[in-house]
């Protein structure tokens, strides 16, 4: 159908009726974003009949890409049968199974409907099993917007504090003081920092949040040291070990956890789980789980959604993961490596002082010639800031390539060779600019 207003002449009206004229401020773009029409594969094509690469795949949701037909099939067919009963489904279990199957540490899950509840969810497991109030996450570490998970998400160098206790920097204005009081942060990748500031709490801790490779840091791999270090000390001082792995499950069969000699106790799943649907799920260690358990005599951690396990996100997420079975993760992964030694090449060819970080199909451009090991090596400065808007301004507008707003590419299996040569000649012509 052709469309009669422009995305100008929508955004228009958006903003007499959205603060800001958008529902997730993630998509804001100046002096308006663009309205989608359809979408299908690796392709976005916006109302103004613009079609353009995506590599940022509804950030890192869509493992194959837009409109897979397998996925379109199987939902269609559930929603006829309805989206959602206050009955549970098959569905449901089948894709706990599938995902349970995955990864060893995952004796029990259950869904939510976003990443944001998962974290949230994972949290209070820690706090029913342990009795603790305390947790712990790494310095800018974005986790989703439960109040506990925001704190120093925005971290800056005017509040961040010294390094070796940094400060636990409120994301939204009013976020009560007993919050930050209950959220320590500690610098991800720095094993003496870290225990030294653990260990000023270590009776008070409930979890450890660690995202095994966290984009708003800096998409840097946790060190296999750093993490073992981590998990040494959870089971020395009585706290679990917590992974986010709402992004970074696309890594390996098992998420970027199988990487590691050590397990999480609990598991925030979410992004690709859903094949396209929202989604989250928390999975791990069954003792801890029965804090969920309704049939226990005292029940821990009540919890409950109303459209948690929805048939709909369930069916979407089961045909999604059997697709992305371990032979399409190594192909998916291999494309992407050599993405990543095509655009060094790039970056070689014009000399330009930019750098690469990253891990399995997912990796992120730094404007620095070394690249960051820590967050506040990562942290783009205002100059820096407005240096990358004009760099995605200029991939969106004249290479048609979308990305994620850090610099950051989210492969998916429907790429080929084709879309990654478009991709590093584009970076190619950018940097030469
Ligand atoms: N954890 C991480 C690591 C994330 O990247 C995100 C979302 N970008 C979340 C949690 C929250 O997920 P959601 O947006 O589905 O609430």
């Amino acid at each position: 159908r052709k469309h009669k207003r422009t995305s100008e002449e929508i955004y228009h009206q958006a903003c007499q009726l959205i603060p800001g004229g958008v529902s997730r401020n993630t998509l804001f773009h100046k002096p308006y974003p663009h309205y989608i029409n359809q979408a299908s594969g690796c392709y976005v094509t916006d109302i103004e009949g613009v079609q353009r690469i995506d590599f940022a795949n509804n950030m890192a949701a869509l493992i194959h890409g837009h409109a897979h037909p397998q996925i379109v099939d199987a939902v269609i067919e559930q929603i006829r049968k309805g989206t959602a009963y206050t009955l549970a489904t098959e569905a449901e279990v089948l894709h706990a199974q599938l995902l349970c199957d995955r990864a060893p540490g995952f004796e029990k899950i259950r869904f939510v409907n976003s990443g944001t509840e998962a974290v949230m969810a994972v949290i209070k497991a820690s706090r029913a099993f342990t009795g603790r109030a305390k947790i712990t996450k790494a310095e800018g570490a974005y986790h989703g917007t439960y109040d506990y998970a925001e704190v120093s998400q925005a971290a800056n160098p005017t509040n961040w504090g010294d390094l070796n206790q940094p400060n636990s920097v409120p994301l939204a204005s009013g976020t009560p003081q007993g919050v930050l009081n209950d959220v320590i942060i500690y610098p991800y990748n720095d094993i003496e920092r870290t225990l030294a500031i653990l260990d000023e709490h270590a009776d008070e801790i409930a979890c450890v949040l660690v995202d095994p490779v966290p984009h708003r840091v800096g998409l840097m791999p946790g060190k296999p040291e750093f993490i073992e270090a981590i998990y040494k000390w959870t089971r020395k001082n009585g706290a679990l070990l917590a992974f986010d792995e709402v992004v970074t499950f696309r890594v390996g069969y098992g998420g970027a956890q199988q990487n590691y000699s050590v397990k999480p106790d609990l598991t925030a799943l979410g992004k690709i789980i859903g094949g396209g649907f929202p989604v989250g799920a928390f999975a791990g260690r069954s003792d801890i789980m029965k804090v969920l358990d309704p049939r226990e005599s005292k029940l821990l951690f009540p919890h409950s959604g109303t459209f948690s396990a929805n048939p709909v996100s369930m069916t979407a997420g089961r045909v999604a993961m059997e697709l992305f079975d371990e032979e399409a993760i190594l192909k998916l992964n291999a494309l992407t490596k050599k993405a990543i030694a095509q655009i060094r090449e790039a970056i070689k060819i014009a000399d330009v002082p930019v750098s690469i970080t990253g891990a399995g199909s997912m990796f992120r451009l730094h404007l620095k010639s070394k690249a960051p090991a820590t967050y506040r090596e990562a942290y783009q400065n205002q100059e820096t800031k407005a240096r990358v808007d004009e760099m995605l301004d200029y991939l969106f507008y004249k290479e048609k390539i979308m990305m994620i707003n850090t610099l950051a590419c989210m492969f998916s299996t429907v790429m080929t060779q084709k879309e990654i040569d478009i991709l590093s000649q584009a970076f190619l012509n950018m940097f030469k600019q």
